[in-house]
């Protein structure tokens, strides 16, 4: 009991310690967040920034019921799929130019997917690892039945063996920078050289690393890349996702859903396509663009944050979780790499009645989400979190386990979106 209780204040000393030293902490003030909730679902769906309100206010009131459809000229809607790219491209490493905001996720992969069998003719392989979110691997099965590609399944710490073996056909390959249950970040610089050394693409679904990991996507010259606007860049319920193609392949990029917004003279309406010069092309149709801005909005919430510094405090808070995990609750077993460079933003924990587990955290205010089959998902916004946030989180996850709280009937049922 002594024991129990000296770590329970050395704990929470360290907690104090930490959050005196985060460069970080004044971010916080730029988020709405409900009182008595520690939201660890971050990685799910981004807290509101503050600023977003009044600006899709702005958009809808102003732009939208006043200046009506002139705004596609003076709010220049028709540039903030790509102006907006620019911002993601700051978080992600990638010079103007190279991203574009709009779709989902899934439209996006499909985009690349077939785009890359045409950038590489004559070799149908696309290495994917089994793991990987399972929309990435539904959309690449539609895309290779109908651009003739063979999947091979490869873990990253497998693709070495597999490129030996058949590195000559492999077009492409494609992983998750962060793995979206367990939690592990996966070596981009070495896996992107690795990929080109046999002469084929690689793209990065940057969903789980956006906003919080230094992705460095020119630095390491990854050639193609998606993510996600709702997450960690807190664009909001359905926000636009993410594509970037780098510079040196976007004359070539061919992909297949040519629509009028990424034709080279859209309001010229011609009877045929032709490709935009640049990242134009990876647009679409009409963009949601109360999405598009709200994302826009959101991201200054990043305003003067250094990526490093991000990353910094987001490893400060997973590690100090893993910590107050490591001494309140020995027993439990930790899913994520303990090692920092192995980590994404997330810590998942195993427990057979992990969706109980919860559904009775959730009761008590910290909201985290289950991933299929046993694992407790929490993730570690390092925008709006406090290293004091992550030791209560940890003390009520204690009190749940012991108490036993997930064996109430009430956690037995599943709802729809888990
Ligand atoms: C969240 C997530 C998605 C979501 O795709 P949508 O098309 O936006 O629904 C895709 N891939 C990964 C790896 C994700 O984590």
């Amino acid at each position: 009991m002594t024991t129990t209780t000296a770590s329970a204040e050395e704990l929470q000393q360290r907690a104090q310690r930490l959050d005196a030293d985060d460069a970080i902490a004044h971010a916080r003030e730029r988020f709405d967040l409900p009182e008595g909730v520690i939201y660890l679902d971050g990685n799910s769906l981004g807290a509101l920034p503050s600023c977003v309100p009044d600006a899709v206010a702005d958009v809808v009131r102003q732009q939208w019921g006043h200046d009506l459809i002139a705004s596609w000229n003076s709010h220049d809607w028709w540039g903030a799929p790509l102006r907006v790219g620019d911002a993601v491209g700051r978080l992600v490493g990638a010079a103007p130019g190279q991203v574009a905001v709009g779709d989902s996720t899934s439209v996006n992969l499909f985009k690349c997917y077939v785009a890359a069998a045409r950038l590489r003719p004559g070799r149908t392989v696309v290495v994917s690892d089994p793991g990987v979110f399972p929309t990435d691997q539904y959309v690449l099965e539609g895309a290779a039945s109908l651009a003739g590609l063979q999947i091979v399944h490869a873990r990253p710490d497998e693709l070495g063996a597999v490129l030996e073996r058949r590195g000559h056909e492999v077009a492409l390959v494609s992983f998750s920078h962060v793995d979206y249950r367990t939690g592990q970040l996966w070596d981009l610089p070495g896996l992107t050289r690795a990929v080109h050394d046999v002469g084929a693409l690689a793209l990065w679904d940057l969903c789980h690393s956006a906003g919080v990991v230094e992705v460095g996507l020119d630095e390491h010259e990854v050639d193609l890349a998606v993510g996600c606007g709702y997450k960690y860049l807190n664009g909001g319920p359905g926000a636009p996702a993410f594509i970037y193609v780098a510079s040196r392949l976007q004359d070539e990029f061919d992909q297949p859903l040519s629509g009028w917004h990424g034709h080279a003279r859209p309001f010229a309406m011609e009877g045929s396509f032709a490709p935009a010069g640049g990242i134009a092309r990876a647009k679409v149709g009409t963009p949601p663009l109360l999405s598009v801005l709200a994302l826009e909005a959101a991201l200054t919430a990043y305003e003067g944050l250094e990526l490093a510094a991000v990353r910094r405090k987001s490893l400060s808070l997973t590690g100090f979780f893993i910590e107050c995990v490591q001494q309140l609750l020995p027993d439990v077993e930790i899913v994520s790499p303990l090692d920092d460079d192995r980590r994404g933003s997330q810590v998942a924990l195993r427990h057979p009645q992990a969706y109980a587990v919860v559904q009775a955290l959730i009761a008590r205010g910290v909201v985290g989400d289950f991933r299929e089959p046993d694992v407790v998902r929490l993730g570690f916004a390092p925008l709006y979190l406090s290293h004091a946030d992550v030791l209560a989180s940890a003390q009520q996850l204690a009190e749940v386990l012991e108490r036993r709280e997930f064996e109430d009937a009430r956690y037995a049922t599943r709802a729809q979106v888990t």
